[in-house]
């Protein structure tokens, strides 16, 4: 049977823990060839890929370094010849920019400027390697990793929330922009997933949290891989610019 992914190329950042790590596994086992991006951990989960008998190369990159993410771009290029997919996910959460539970007037300059650098710009800088390569190549599928906080405000997390709205608001209108040249760009919006991202709220504050999900637990993140290897096959070919909660209907409420 076909898998979802066959004979594809496919570019995730943030590949070294968490939802990346657990894309690029799953698209890996979905037929694609995988280039695992992040600043640190690409290479186990590149090894990880082959061991698990896919194929994957690992690219040391920070996404807020346009040349960096460019170099990414170019060994997909230089290694495969092309670029189908690209799942831009790496982020960072308000604590590691010290902004964590500061209401908006308290948010430090530098914490705004790094959250802003690599949850909005950092997905700008990969789309605009990512969109020269695949409107030569004649089409392809890129998905952003927003958040609820794209899709919600949330307290204490000014920064953040700014930060993921923008990474909607891109989504749609480079959805918009790439249509006619076969590119479609759709987001994910994931709730509380359980990766170490978030292991010190939950350990903090994991009870009051899984209370205001109706799910009734954390996510997974294999639970948004799944969505975003969805979104980069050809089986959501009528996917563009949606920006799609997978939160254990958080939003819902
Ligand atoms: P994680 O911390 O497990 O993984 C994030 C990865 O991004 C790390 O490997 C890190 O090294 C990498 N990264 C950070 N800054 C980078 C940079 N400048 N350049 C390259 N790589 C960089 O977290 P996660 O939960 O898997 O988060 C993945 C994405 O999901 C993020 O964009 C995050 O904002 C989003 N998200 C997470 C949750 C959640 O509850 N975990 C909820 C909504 C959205």
């Amino acid at each position: 049977m076909k898998k979802l992914l066959d004979g594809k190329v496919a570019l995730v950042t943030g590949a070294g823990s968490g939802i990346g790590q657990a894309a690029a596994l799953l698209m890996a086992s979905e037929g694609a060839r995988v280039v695992c991006v992040d600043l640190a951990g690409a290479t186990d989960t590149a090894r990880a890929v082959t061991e698990a008998g896919g194929v994957a190369i690992a690219v040391r990159a920070d996404v807020t370094q346009e040349a960096e993410v460019e170099a990414a771009v170019d060994a997909a290029i230089r290694t495969w010849g092309r670029l189908d997919c690209a799942f831009n996910n790496a982020g960072i959460s308000p604590a590691v920019a010290g902004a964590a539970g500061l209401r908006v007037a308290d948010i430090p300059n530098a914490a705004w400027h790094q959250l802003i650098a690599v949850n909005l710009t950092g997905v700008w800088n990969c789309m605009k390697a990512e969109l020269r390569v695949m409107e030569k190549s004649g089409g392809g599928a890129i998905v952003n990793t927003a958040s609820i906080a794209g899709l919600t405000g949330l307290p204490g997390a000014g920064a953040y929330v700014a930060a993921k709205h923008g990474v909607v608001g891109l989504t749609k209108a480079a959805a918009l922009d790439y249509a006619k040249q076969g590119i479609r760009v759709n987001a994910v919006c994931p709730g509380f997933i359980d990766t170490p991202m978030i292991a010190e709220v939950r350990s903090r504050r994991g009870d009051a949290i899984v209370a205001r999900v109706p799910a009734g637990r954390f996510g997974l993140p294999g639970e948004i891989a799944e969505l975003a290897v969805w979104l980069c096959s050809d089986r959501a070919a009528y996917m563009n610019g949606a920006a799609i909660g997978a939160d254990g209907g958080y939003t819902a409420g």
